[in-house]
């Protein structure tokens, strides 16, 4: 899978380090001071290293629990996120990840355990308020799991502590780990969609709908909760029947007694990061699309934006309580 590891020589004879490591024996090893040395450098060429990333196993040492931006979260009163992985498996044409870092290849932090004493310290400021802690923002939460042991490791922390409530995010069917254990009351398992024409053309490398949705149902089954993202919506000339027949399709096998919550939004992007999208990609069809900027972030214009929230939502409606729907508000 990897023909080079890059490993900070921090992290160099960490157990996480030495356990992956052993999985890929033929593997370039490459030891590095910090992992910005290899990550950051200008003069990357993100197309060519999407091809084949490397790995990098590195140390994150600041900033590993944030508070997510305002209109982020799903009614709860704390919302928190944090990346135990940089970068993503899959291909998405409109994924910011693209145009946020200039190398394509996996950063993998791996002390795990100084995430979970900072999510310790915010419960505690919290008293006894809920806490929601989201992954997924900068990577896949599950695509990677047969790699990094992610869920494996972070679940029975949530377990410990039901007052912590996490989102893991994903477009992968990687839920065999999750199906050997216990459901958490406190865990959403929270697929994205798109509709398949926008799947087609746009999300490569990612598991068809179909084997997302059967993924879903093995969850539903066991007892998980689960969730529905369609963000981004992705306009494109017959989007009402698009999104209409994904609804369809979706709801007609899910049981929305499982269903803990649906999140909608719509294309949207930071001014630099949808420009450096363009350059990498100039003749992507979804970027000749008409965009509006307004406060530093590049969105459809806001007539269209409302148009399409205002149909997803009346459909969304015709499956789901009013109660389960959270429209993301990020500014744009
Ligand atoms: S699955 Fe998500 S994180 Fe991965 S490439 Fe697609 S949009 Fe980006």
């Amino acid at each position: 899978m990897f023909d080079t590891i890059y490993i900070e020589q921090q992290v160099a004879g960490h157990a996480r380090t030495l356990d992956i490591c052993a999985r890929f024996p033929k593997a370039t090893r490459v030891e590095c001071d910090r992992y910005g040395e290899v990550f950051n450098p200008k003069s990357q060429d993100f197309r060519l290293q999407k091809r084949r990333p490397s790995l990098i196993l590195a140390h994150k040492h600041h900033g590993r629990v944030l508070e997510t931006p305002d209109g982020y979260g799903l009614g709860g009163p704390r919302n928190y996120y944090f990346s135990h992985l940089l970068n993503c498996l899959y291909d998405c044409r409109y994924c910011f990840l693209q145009g946020m870092y200039r190398s394509a290849h996996y950063v993998l932090f791996v002390n795990y355990e100084d995430f979970e004493s900072d999510m310790e310290t915010i419960l505690a400021e919290a008293g006894n308020e809920p806490c929601w802690f989201f992954s997924g923002y900068d990577c896949d939460s599950l695509a990677m799991e047969p790699v990094s042991s992610f869920v494996q490791h972070f679940l029975p922390f949530f377990r410990r502590h039901p007052r912590a409530y996490i989102e893991l995010r994903t477009k992968s069917t990687q839920v065999r780990g999750l199906l050997k254990m216990q459901p958490l009351p406190n865990a959403v398992i929270a697929f994205s969609f798109t509709p398949e024409e926008v799947y087609r053309a746009l999300e490569h490398k990612v598991p068809t709908l179909e084997r997302r949705l059967q993924a879903m149902l093995q969850l539903q089954q066991a007892g998980w909760q689960l969730g529905l993202r369609f963000d981004p919506l992705i306009y494109q000339e017959d989007y009402q029947a698009q999104y209409r027949g994904l609804f369809q399709q979706l709801f007609s096998q899910l049981n929305t007694e499982h269903l803990h919550s649906v999140s909608l939004g719509t294309f949207r992007l930071p001014r630099g990061y949808f420009r450096n999208i363009v350059q990498l990609y100039p003749d992507e069809p979804l970027f000749a699309g008409t965009f509006s900027a307004s406060n530093g972030m590049i969105s459809y214009p806001q007539a269209l934006e409302q148009e399409m929230t205002a149909f997803c939502t009346r459909e969304l409606l015709q499956h789901i309580p009013e109660s389960l729907l959270f429209p993301c508000t990020l500014a744009a």
